[in-house]
């Protein structure tokens, strides 16, 4: 049976008069890939929106429904992407990040035009309705699975990437990490993704909000005001090995390999100093976790020291989309960790 719906709607203005005034409502108008073209005052220029690649985190769609919702006229066109509505549809709404039993939407971006899966052709659609635009910027907006601050991250490092950034946040990864993501694909324009914060936190909503007011009224995304942005480096990828489980708890679990302590995703928040204590594991089995570097070489022993049954941070580092989701930690990664990190106005 077919889980996603084979061909991509589209809507323009119009569609603003008859959009239900709740985020839910609106979701529920959705049957699949919906793309909103929006006229701005300057309509020789594009600018392109996509969100819920990810069904489970609806900052970027709460922020857009408000938008289409207002009478405002943004200043250039406006491409509206909603990526994966079946995702978030699918009972209990807004919390599956993938359809069951599909794949991850963000790791097919890559894939080879031979993949004829559903999921690598909704990719595909996607980066079609993206270039169908040439759009002179474009926002992937997403949330993170644990609490945290908002941030951004991008493959290249320029002026123009990094003023985008600065529209919605002070603090961006560059990374080299290669997953198949959307902001991994050229476009011939700056792209960011933007983890607006925790999906369940109110203020990643606002964060998603007052960015894309930013994004859809400058005249000029890449002039005018300075930006005053962190940038953070080479982030490591730090993930169970083979088929090691996890567990989250105030003490040391028994019925998994490791134990990361109940509270680890605060540390999501700010720079964490060497010798902060993280979690145990079984000394006998030895540590079962490995980090994975931009050249693919492993690097756990430059970021964890262990002790008596217990691991620690080995140097400062800032741990980003550390989460406590058990799925996701299996299935995907414990966390990302960055060293090197400099304040660029
Ligand atoms: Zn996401």
């Amino acid at each position: 049976m077919s889980l996603l719906s084979a061909n991509p709607s589209y809507f323009d203005d119009n569609f603003r008069k008859q959009i239900k005034p709740t985020a839910l409502g609106f979701l529920r108008q959705l049957s699949g890939l919906s793309i909103f073209d929006i006229k701005g005052k300057d309509t020789s220029r594009t600018r392109v929106v996509t969100t819920l690649i990810h069904g489970n985190e609806p900052s970027g769609f709460i922020a857009s429904h408000l938008w289409l919702l207002s009478d405002s006229q943004p200043e250039t066109n406006i491409r509206l992407i909603i990526c994966n509505p079946e995702a978030a549809k699918n009972k209990p709404i807004f919390s599956h990040r993938y359809i069951a039993n599909s794949e991850d939407l963000n790791r097919y971006f890559s894939a080879s035009i031979s993949d004829s899966s559903e999921v690598a052709i909704r990719a595909s659609q996607i980066m079609q309705a993206i270039n169908e635009v040439k759009p002179e910027a474009i926002v992937d907006l997403h949330n993170t699975s644990g609490s945290s601050p908002a941030f951004a991250v991008a493959v290249n490092e320029c002026e123009k990437t990094l003023a985008l950034a600065s529209l919605f946040t002070n603090k961006i990864i560059l990374t080299g990490l290669s997953v198949g993501a959307l902001m991994e694909q050229s476009f011939n324009a700056p792209i960011i993704t933007l983890e607006c914060g925790g999906a369940s936190e109110i203020y990643s909503h606002q964060v998603a909000t007052d960015g894309l007011y930013n994004y859809f009224t400058r005249a000029n995304l890449f002039l005018g005001e300075e930006h005053n942005i962190l940038v953070h480096r080479h982030p490591i990828r730090v993930e169970l090995v083979a088929d090691a489980s996890v567990g989250f708890s105030h003490n040391r679990l028994p019925t998994t390999d490791i134990t990361l302590r109940a509270d680890v995703e605060q540390l999501n928040k700010d720079i964490t100093p060497a010798g902060e204590f993280l979690g145990w594991y079984d000394v006998k089995q030895g540590l079962p976790l490995q980090a994975i570097d931009e050249q693919g070489n492993e690097q756990i022993h430059q970021l964890i020291e262990t002790k008596n049954g217990c691991f620690f941070t080995r140097q400062t580092m800032q741990l980003f989309m550390v989460t406590t989701i058990l799925e996701i930690a299996t299935r995907d990664c414990l966390f990302y960790a960055t060293v090197k990190y400099l304040n660029k106005r």
